[in-house]
């Protein structure tokens, strides 16, 4: 099929929104030949989602929720995780971003993480791990997988597998390490990517508790223990650890910090387990073998006249949590595991994108009290539509089977299918698609290139180019880029977000090459004072190899 003739057969993508479509979603035959159109695929994942309603209700109109769904994702208001858009209705059939796996300090399970970890990334997901479970370097043990050599040599390992799982992929493997920072080989963690090209499919975070950070601020030791035995084998200054993570941070950008304990408090399911991981991209908390699938609202489409439409914005979320629902029904799981454990909690995460470009529509500032408001208004909106949606759903098709062991009957909630409902992606590729700034963070560059399959693209904000095209001075109090945003004021966003969602939030906090390894402190005491539940940090020049670089498309 010629690229021509499918261009003009989808005219609100941009040509660099049709190029990531079709070097990457688009269905292709056996000889590699494009076999669908976007508006083929819309129809593909529209079709493919709606069919589960009949397994409820065999009377089911698919063809009213077909068209309700292909409304949604051909006008771009709402698109599900990429996994979903390339594979719903086809063979592979996997639909969820993100997984968990469990890490356990055996040799023969070790080598069972790395088998599931090669089919879920042969699947297009992404894994988050915790590594904590494992015994400290130079501890005995019989080795196999690499026991006794500690965890960053695990995820060494790990890294150099998901390397060799990259060919044939559409996407390189996404990977998040998790490590507690009472655990002995947190420094050696810290350091992991110091060097330049190491672990490239790994973000690192350390899972530090509510306990480390009373020991940095009052300026006291905190035990490293063994986590075979519970004991402690070793008293660091808590200080000079979150100096440590700071400096590393301020050179590479890794570790970002998950606050466990903050993490756990919304944790709606406590009896089934500590939460101690999160996916690559720290949005999405799950315990061992879940699973999630999140979609994204895009806010650009709610805007009208320079005011919000919280109407469609209730009705986009509604027909997203019905649609996200559908999806957990027609998933084809990687692993007997995951299924079991994502049907019995049916966990999923629907945030937005294109926040920052909604505040232009809306002539708001990033860095303003009123962005923050919205912020706030906005997912509070989202937060209640997606309940009410998950209650009538509920209604017809049940609870989620863990219902009865989780936070909810306690608070007097008798009508939910989904443990949990909000979640706010990175959007990295999705954004691309819709043509808008990604998840909630500031426009990257207005005016920029963009790398796609070696290919150089210019890539104009398409807001600002409209502004340029009709002669109109650009306000630069309003086009905002993340360079003008203030640390601060990325966390306020962030932290705006986050009381109104129920998983977590993916923010980047952007600093100027010039920023210091204190502002870098300061940036993870602020977020942890402002209750959020991670932070990641990337300062410009410094020399980090992010795994999901949201400007490069490969
Ligand atoms: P997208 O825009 O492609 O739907 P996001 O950038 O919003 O994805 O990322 C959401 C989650 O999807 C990530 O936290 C991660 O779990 C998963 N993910 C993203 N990119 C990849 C990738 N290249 N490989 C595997 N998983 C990925």
């Amino acid at each position: 099929m010629e690229n021509t003739h499918m261009e003009t057969e989808c005219p609100t993508l941009s040509a660099l929104a049709w190029t990531v479509i079709k070097n990457r979603y688009l269905a292709r035959n056996c000889a590699g030949d494009l076999i669908e159109t976007p508006a083929d695929m819309f129809h593909r994942v529209a079709a493919s989602v709606a069919r589960a309603d009949r397994l409820f209700d065999t009377g089911a109109d698919l063809s009213k929720t077909t068209e309700r769904f292909e409304a949604v994702l051909a006008s771009l208001a709402f698109l599900p995780n990429s996994p979903c858009l390339m594979n719903a209705g086809t063979p592979l059939g996997q639909l969820a971003a993100c997984f968990v796996l469990p890490v356990e300090d055996r040799p023969e399970a070790m080598c069972q993480t790395m088998k599931e970890a090669a089919i879920i990334h042969g699947a297009c997901g992404g894994i988050g791990f915790s590594f904590s479970r494992l015994r400290p370097r130079g501890d005995t043990i019989l080795q196999a997988c690499g026991g006794a050599e500690g965890p960053v040599a695990f995820i060494r390992q790990l890294d150099r597998a998901a390397a060799r799982t990259d060919q044939n992929r559409r996407r390189p493997a996404a990977n998040m390490a998790v490590l507690e920072i009472s655990h002995p080989d947190i420094e050696a963690f810290i350091n992991a990517k110091q060097t330049r090209g190491e672990l490239r499919h790994f973000n690192l975070s350390v899972a530090v508790d509510d306990q480390f950070m009373e020991c940095v601020n009052s300026g006291r030791n905190y035990p490293l223990v063994h986590p075979g035995t519970g004991k402690a084998v070793g008293r660091r200054n808590a200080e000079e650890i979150f100096e440590r993570m700071a400096s590393s941070a301020w050179q590479t950008g890794d570790p970002g910090l998950l606050f466990i304990d903050r993490i756990n408090r919304d944790n709606p399911l406590p009896r089934m387990g500590r939460i101690c991981a999160t996916n690559p991209c720290g949005e999405q908390p799950l315990l061992p073998y879940e699973s999630c699938t999140l979609g994204s609202i895009n806010l650009t489409k709610v805007v009208e006249n320079k005011e919000i439409n919280f109407v469609e914005l209730d009705r986009l979320a509604r027909t997203a949590v019905h649609f996200l629902d559908n999806v957990i029904e027609i998933n084809h799981y990687p692993l007997r595991q995951i299924e079991e454990a994502s049907r019995s909690t049916r966990k999923i995460g629907l945030g937005v994108m294109g926040f920052a470009d909604m505040l232009i529509l809306l002539n708001i500032p990033y860095q303003s009290d009123r962005a923050v408001a919205v912020a706030g208004r906005i997912m509070s909106r989202i937060q209640r539509s997606a309940e009410a949606e998950s209650a009538s759903l509920a209604l017809v098709r049940g609870n989620f089977p863990c219902f009865e062991h989780s936070i909810f009957p306690k608070r007097g909630v008798r009508l939910r299918r989904n443990a949990t409902l909000t979640t706010v992606a990175p959007t990295g590729s999705i954004s691309l698609i819709a043509g808008v700034s990604s998840g909630i963070e500031p426009v990257f560059a207005f005016r920029g290139r963009r790398r796609i399959n070696g290919i150089l693209y210019d890539d104009i904000h398409p807001i600002y180019a409209r502004y340029q095209k009709d002669q109109k001075p650009i306000p630069k109090e309003v086009f905002q880029s993340a360079w003008d945003v203030a640390p601060e004021w990325h966390l306020k966003v962030q932290a705006a977000f986050q009381r109104h969602t129920e998983n977590a939030v993916s923010k980047t906090v952007n600093l100027p090459g010039s920023a210091t390894r204190e502002d870098v402190r300061q940036v993870f005491l602020n977020a942890h004072a402002m209750g959020l539940k991670g932070i990641t940090i990337y300062r410009d020049t410094s020399h980090g190899d992010q795994v999901l670089n949201t400007c490069t498309v490969n």
